[in-house]
């Protein structure tokens, strides 16, 4: 039998992030269920092992040094390495969110939430990631951080949004980055696009479910050793930046 493999999706407790921890653990996989608040991460705990899936809470606030220093001993004591990091967690800031009138502060917590917090779990993850056999990161961005399709005339892009948007744009450059400094090892690092689902992130508005939207960051998790790395996928195929 092999091996059973270890993954940590952040931002688990509800929404697409739940959804994953679902997906994984439903292939077998043991799944830390990254999350900020310790009740939500209970009752998702909770409702995923009555599911049967072999999942286990993961205290973690992606702005907090010492929560996620703290994550990453816990994954150790429980596994000794890890194989897939989701990096799921992520927040709007909220709407109306126009550049001419945004405030700083809204892009200091999206910024902080949705890019800083992606690299510091990341770089606290990474030596235990580097004891896995085939480790895999995916960073949850969205088509709205594709420039391209932001300067295509006409293409569905959302509201205007001078922190969300941006900062799954710098998502995606990051990601790029890390591919780059990492390209002589076996980790791979990837960003996906969900695609528009109904999640309290935008008040149930998408027309995908948050299972549906699991999908990608599921297909990325299992890459092939010889899959692609730093790239930006949808169901359909690839983004372009
Ligand atoms: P959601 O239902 O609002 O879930 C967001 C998750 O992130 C929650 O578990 C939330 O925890 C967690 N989170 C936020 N800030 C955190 C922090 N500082 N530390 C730890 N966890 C934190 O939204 P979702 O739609 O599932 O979004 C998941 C990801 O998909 C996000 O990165 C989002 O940008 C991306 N995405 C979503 C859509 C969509 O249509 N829904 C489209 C494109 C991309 P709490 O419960 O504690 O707040």
């Amino acid at each position: 039998m092999s091996e059973q493999q270890i993954a940590l999706v952040t931002g688990a407790n509800k929404g697409i992030g739940y959804e994953i921890a679902a997906g994984l653990g439903a292939l077998g996989w043991a799944v830390g269920v990254g999350a900020r608040d310790e009740g939500r991460r209970e009752t998702a705990v909770e409702k995923l092992r009555a599911a049967g899936v072999d999942a286990f809470g993961v205290a973690l606030d992606v702005t907090d040094d010492a929560s996620v220093e703290a994550a990453a001993r816990l994954v150790e004591e429980r596994a000794g390495r890890l194989d897939v990091l989701v990096n799921n967690a992520g927040v709007t800031g909220g709407m109306p969110q126009e550049p001419t009138r945004v405030d700083p502060e809204t892009m200091r917590t999206v910024v902080e939430t949705n890019v800083i917090g992606v690299i510091r779990v990341t770089n606290a993850m990474l030596p235990l990631l580097r004891r896995s056999a085939s480790p895999r990161i995916v960073n949850m961005s969205s088509g709205v951080g594709s420039l391209t399709r932001q300067s295509t005339p006409g293409a569905e892009t959302g509201p205007i949004s001078a922190a969300y948007s941006p900062s799954k744009t710098f998502l995606n450059a990051v990601t790029v980055q890390y591919a780059k400094e990492l390209g002589d090892t076996n980790i791979l690092i990837n960003a996906a696009c969900p695609g528009y689902c109904a999640t309290d992130l935008n008040g149930f508005r998408g027309f995908r479910t948050a299972e549906q939207g699991a999908a990608i960051a599921i297909r990325l998790a299992r890459l092939p050793d010889d899959g692609p790395t730093g790239a930006f996928f949808e169901d359909a195929g690839v983004v372009p930046w």
